[in-house]
């Protein structure tokens, strides 16, 4: 799909203006985004995993709309503490010290969990993960480039003196003065609560396992300064659209902001590429009542806790799809439940029409109002839950070409990314990791119901059904998908 005339312009909310703006790139015909990655000192929860479907999407519309996208995600491994602005250890030196691991260990486990999640969710690979700690040296000659002009040193650090830029805050919409919002003044010496460190010298006497020498000793870059070396140095500013989880919007990209201002652009942020992307997108929270998504409750929700109970990823992902970015998702199980049926039936049908053909090459006049209606919907600010319902119109249209069907749902899932022509059946139906009793089994006793059905011996019929129901399998006799049975 190119992004021809008689398409309606893609517009998108801009965090920084607070409004839903056209999308006009830096680079005509390109599209360079960052996305902040994740801090890989524990597994992701799903909450974060939304937040990188998000990204997906954005980047599969931008691909959909003829730009040629560049996608850059970050891995952390190296300079967040527990609290997002001063204060706290680094989450990190903290994992590695309960689990007697090295730090390096620790992030190579969790950035491969990370990247299992990735995987499982159809998240398309960016064209470059960074890594933080591949980036210090560029790290230590940005901050040394702002430092005079913008910076201050403290025993523990070297400070970024937010005073020294125009309109400090502005994507938070936090007051600039010391008294804003959320700001505790974590570190002596500071002249603003709201300065943070961009270098933190290793205290005398102690030793990090992640350390490097500085012109301001011995110690580790700071999160934020991470994010506005790395996106620079890969994409150039100012590039195209900084994306993150709206918590991102208060502390973390404010001070990327405000870096990037020192180092590039002085001007204020009246013109939004002065902070170094033109757009700052931000996805809302997943949220969960019962508080299961802090990682620091035991069981916390994580990807492979919803395969272990039998639910497909991509069922989450379709959960995701099914509520617009900005807006805060609850998470339940039903719901969950819900979108796995809602992804079954898709994939159904998919399944039908491949029984009987391969895709076309394209489509008549028949799909056209249909793609047209899906693209205006994700150009919408990313309309998904829209594009979703124009998605299954197409999926129950009868009396239609097969092989155009199929061309126009592959179109139309090249932006949603739910897999719909390489899922079927068997790869939808996940085996709970506490269920007993096997596939075959469950068969089996199935064939011997029917029998006994067919004899019209329903005692028989029950007893077969409670045995299957003592197992944790539902028979669901008559189900509209003939999905006829279910576990856990
Ligand atoms: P972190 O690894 O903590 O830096 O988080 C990775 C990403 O997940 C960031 O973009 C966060 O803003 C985002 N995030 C954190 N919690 C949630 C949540 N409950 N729902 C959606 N996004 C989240
Ligand atoms: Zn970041």
């Amino acid at each position: 799909m190119t992004d021809a005339a008689s398409q309606p312009p893609l517009v998108l909310f801009n965090s920084l203006t607070r409004r839903v703006e056209p999308f006009v790139p830096v680079h005509p015909g390109e599209a360079r985004v960052y996305s902040c990655g994740p801090t890989v000192y524990n597994y992701p929860h799903i909450g974060n995993m939304r937040a990188y479907v998000f990204a997906d999407v954005l980047g599969r519309t931008l691909s959909f709309r003829g730009y040629r996208l560049t996608h850059v995600i970050n891995i952390t491994d190296v300079g967040h503490l527990t609290d997002d602005a001063d204060a706290g250890e680094d989450k990190m030196e903290r994992m590695a010290a309960a689990q007697q691991q090295s730090i390096w260990d620790i992030a190579e486990h969790y950035k491969q969990a990370y990247w299992a999640d990735v995987r499982a969710l159809n998240i398309r690979q960016p064209a470059q993960w960074t890594v933080a700690t591949d980036y210090v040296p560029q790290m230590i000659d940005f901050a040394r480039g702002i430092a005079d002009k913008h910076c201050y040193e403290l025993p523990s650090g070297l400070y970024f003196d937010v005073s020294t830029v125009a309109d400090y805050g502005r994507l938070a919409r936090a007051a600039t003065d010391d008294e804003g919002e959320g700001r505790i003044e974590a570190v002596e010496g500071k002249r603003h609560a709201a300065d943070f460190a961009i270098w933190r010298k290793t205290p005398p006497g102690e030793t990090r396992q992640m350390e490097w020498d500085s012109p301001w000793g011995r110690g580790a870059p700071g999160w934020h300064l991470e994010c506005s070396v790395m996106s620079g140095a890969v994409l150039g500013f100012p590039f195209d659209i900084h994306t993150g989880g709206i918590d991102h919007r208060e502390i973390h990209h404010p001070n990327e902001i405000a870096q990037n201002q020192a180092h590039c652009c002085s001007g204020d942020l009246s013109d939004p590429a002065n902070s170094g992307a033109r757009l700052w997108m931000h996805n809302n929270f997943l949220v969960e009542r019962s508080g299961k998504m802090s990682k620091s409750s035991g069981e916390f929700l994580r990807l492979q806790l919803l395969i272990d109970k039998g639910y497909h990823p991509l069922a989450y992902r379709m959960m995701c799809l099914q509520a617009h970015y900005r807006s805060e998702l609850e998470f339940s199980w039903d719901g969950l439940a819900a979108a796995l049926t809602r992804l079954k039936r898709l994939v159904m049908a998919v399944s039908a029409l491949k029984a009987q053909t391969a895709p076309a090459q394209g489509w008549g006049p028949r799909f056209a109002p249909y793609l047209d209606r899906f693209g205006a919907a994700v150009s919408d600010d990313l309309n998904t839950p829209v594009a979703l319902t124009v998605l299954e119109e197409v999926a129950a249209l009868k009396k239609v070409d097969p092989a155009e069907k199929l061309a126009a749902i592959a179109a139309m899932d090249a932006v949603l990314g739910l897999d719909l022509l390489a899922l079927d059946r068997t790869a939808l139906r996940l085996r709970p990791a506490a269920a007993a009793i096997s596939e075959a089994a469950i068969e089996d006793v199935l064939a011997r119901r029917k029998e006994a059905r067919a004899a019209k011996d329903f005692a028989a019929s029950d007893a077969l059904r409670d045995e299957l129901a003592a197992q944790d399998v539902e028979v669901m006799d008559g189900d509209p998908l003939g999905w006829d049975w279910r576990l856990g």
